[in-house]
């Protein structure tokens, strides 16, 4: 097996393009390392040394961050908003200061908890391969709803841009006992509520219960237009169809998971609502 610890992008690209699907990039490593083994792959590619760790603000209300930054330091930023929460909720330091945005992002079940967040963000991927850059929205990689996310064999996720959370982002994690980080769910909405008080756009996520966070464009096109009331949460809550594909594991079943889908919407919305009884008093 070959180790590479390549000091650029192009070097990375390069030896991806040349071992494709025979190689393994490891981000932080916390989940690829204890499989490589089993894997035994021709090429191991570390991405320690490449310039890819920073987080910056890109416009007015636009963040970007290099996939290659640690979980920990974007516990570290002031205006991260519901980002810092979620970062804060993975794991114990000796994860998060390991763990990155890149292997967050390609996690799958049950992690993921940054990327659901980044989900209801609108985040867009900066991919490249030898062949070129791509723009990737983060929802087309979590597009296939039974399947772990992949990216081609020759490509390196080189950054993830998305909307600045502020204060009509929620994220919540549920965990079965209080402490250990793991989530049985998460739930991470972002909606945008006009003057008079109409949702003139939802994102509604969920993470830790399938392959990778998804959105429940279902609940999402039914909110749109509505104004919030004890009926549209009732009737939104009924409208939540991505628990048909909820996982169960150890710590909790389908239908467990499916409960709580329900219950934490519905907490989020009627924050919601009295966010909103507090603009208009
Ligand atoms: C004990 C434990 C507890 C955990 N608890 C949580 C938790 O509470 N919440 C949570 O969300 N997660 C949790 N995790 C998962 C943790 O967040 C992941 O291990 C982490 O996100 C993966 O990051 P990594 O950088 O170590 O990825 P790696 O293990 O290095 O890689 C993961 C995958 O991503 C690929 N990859 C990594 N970077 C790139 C890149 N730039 N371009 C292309 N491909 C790339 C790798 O090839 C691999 O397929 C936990 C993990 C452990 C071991």
């Amino acid at each position: 097996m070959n180790i590479f610890i390549p000091k650029s992008v192009q070097e990375t690209l390069e030896i991806l393009n040349k071992y494709c699907s025979e190689c393994i990039i490891l981000g932080g490593g916390t989940l690829t390392v204890p499989m490589i083994s089993e894997l035994n792959p021709r090429a191991v590619i570390l991405l320690d040394k490449i310039p890819l760790s920073y987080i910056k603000q890109i416009e007015s209300k636009k963040i970007e961050i290099g996939s290659t930054t640690k979980i920990s330091s974007i516990m570290g930023h002031d205006n991260l908003g519901a980002l810092n929460i979620a970062a804060k909720s993975i794991s114990g330091w000796a994860i998060r200061n390991m763990a990155t945005v890149g292997g967050n992002i390609l996690a799958g079940f049950p992690w993921g908890d940054l990327a659901t967040l980044l989900t209801v963000l609108d985040a867009e991927l900066l991919v490249e391969s030898v062949n070129g850059e791509r723009v990737l929205d983060l929802g087309k990689l979590y597009g296939d709803e039974e399947k772990r996310p992949k990216l081609q064999s020759n490509e390196l996720i080189k950054s993830v841009s998305f909307l600045s959370p502020d204060s009509n982002t929620y994220f919540i994690k549920v965990e079965r006992f209080k402490g250990t980080k793991r989530g049985i769910l998460t739930i991470a909405t972002r909606l945008i509520i006009d003057k008079e008080g109409y949702i003139t756009a939802a994102r509604i996520a969920f993470g830790s219960a399938f392959y990778h966070p998804l959105r429940d464009k279902i609940v999402e096109e039914f909110l749109k237009g509505k104004m919030l009331s004890a009926d549209i949460i009732e009737k939104a809550l009924e409208k939540i169809s991505v628990s048909r594909l909820f996982l169960k594991d150890s710590l909790a079943s389908e239908q467990y998971r499916s409960k709580l889908a329900k219950i934490y919407l519905r907490r989020i919305l009627e924050s919601y609502m009295i966010q909103i009884s507090r603009r208009v008093t």
